[in-house]
């Protein structure tokens, strides 16, 4: 089979390979809609989690299974399914723990195109198929379908792991899709004051909708000072986009008790900065948590009712539209360029 492979760091390239192999909890689907992803970028460009060869790329897919192992008890051949891009081994001590994602070890429960071939392929691999599928909902469309792969989740984890609750003053820091999708789940979860930070004209009216109150734009200055001027300090942080340095303004910007949610991917540099004296010298209660997103089948089904309620359109996200297969090379390609008109490209298969 053909797919579009990560050759070497700062190397792209379609490579041939051997269709998968089912195993008996597996599933092989076919894709029918892809994204590519920010992390796609900061895997191959910046190397970020060491060097990988003839890897296949993605891990945001709505898929067709195409070959079911013979233990699956909820999936059959023909079925159209969503996929979590993180899939975790269900049946693991870590899962027992309550954190999925990091079974088999530290970050782990994230296979596609990190252990294991990616979906920009013409066929791909499913580990766990009862606990990584679920059904796509009758009347969803692949737009939502596919950003229920990873931008949707992901951005409700940063809502849950910075905590919001009732009332919070917020600020989400990155409003590229990742950083909106936390945007509107702040929002659902019941933020008052939502603080956007980003500068893409796009992101901005989006970030709007999706509920954000005010919008800082990081080039006119320190967004912890802009951010404090109107509001004073913040009670929850979700890191979204910027560096290993955003880490300073989000601790300089958060009340004694808040806590920030990263959920950045951070690429490049290999120490997080803390101020100390803004940290409490080490006393001041600001909690700090960053979270690969969980993955699994019941979590993508409840998100995907929010999206069938109404309640969220996760479709809104997508600026650029390609068909076929061949298009990822093109659609990843500006996903690493970022075109101001950009939020997230979606193809069609
Ligand atoms: P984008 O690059 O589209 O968005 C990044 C955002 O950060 C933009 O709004 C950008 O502003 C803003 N930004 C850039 N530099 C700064 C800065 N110095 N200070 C403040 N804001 C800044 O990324 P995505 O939304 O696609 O992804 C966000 C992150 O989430 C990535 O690192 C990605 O790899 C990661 N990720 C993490 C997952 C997880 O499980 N934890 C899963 C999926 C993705 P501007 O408007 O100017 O572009
Ligand atoms: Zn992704």
């Amino acid at each position: 089979m053909k797919g579009f492979a990560m050759l070497s760091i700062g190397k792209t390239g379609w490579i041939e390979k051997e269709r998968p192999v089912c195993g008996p909890t597996d599933a092989i689907c076919r894709p029918i809609a892809l994204a590519p992803c920010t992390s796609d970028v900061h895997t191959v460009w910046a190397g970020a989690i060491g060097d990988r060869h003839e890897l296949i790329l993605g891990h945001e897919a709505v898929g067709e299974i195409v070959e079911i192992g013979s233990l699956v008890k909820d999936f059959k051949v023909g079925d159209r399914v969503l996929i979590t891009a993180i899939t975790p081994d269900w049946n693991s001590l870590a899962a027992q723990d309550g954190y999925a994602m990091h079974s088999g070890g530290l970050l782990s429960g994230w296979k596609f195109s990190n252990f294991k071939d990616g979906v920009f392929a013409e066929y791909f691999h499913v580990n766990d198929a009862d606990g990584n599928l679920a059904l796509l909902p009758e009347g969803m469309d692949l737009a939502s379908a596919c950003m229920l792969a990873d931008m949707v989740p992901t951005g409700v984890h940063g809502a849950e792991l910075a905590d919001i609750q009732f009332g919070d003053k917020v600020a989400v820091i990155g409003i590229g899709p990742v950083g909106l999708m936390a945007v509107a789940a702040s929002a659902i979860r019941g933020a008052s004051e939502i603080f956007a930070v980003g500068s893409r004209p796009n992101c901005v009216e989006l970030a709007k909708e999706f509920g954000a109150t005010d919008v800082i734009n990081y080039h006119d200055g320190d967004i912890a000072e802009q951010i404090m001027k109107k509001t004073g300090s913040v009670d929850k942080v979700i890191i979204a986009g910027g560096t290993v340095d955003t880490f300073i303004q989000a601790i300089n910007m958060l009340k004694p008790g808040g806590k920030i949610g990263n959920i950045n991917y951070l690429g490049e540099g290999d120490y997080v900065k803390i101020p100390r004296t803004q940290w409490g010298c080490g006393m001041g209660h600001k909690q700090i948590v960053g979270g690969l997103m969980p993955g699994g089948r019941l979590r993508m089904e409840k998100l995907a009712s929010l999206v069938m309620t109404g309640r969220l359109n996760p479709s809104k996200l997508i600026t650029h539209r390609f068909e076929g297969l061949e298009s990822v090379e093109e659609a990843l390609m500006l996903m690493k360029d970022k075109p101001k008109d950009l939020i997230k490209p979606l193809i069609l298969l």
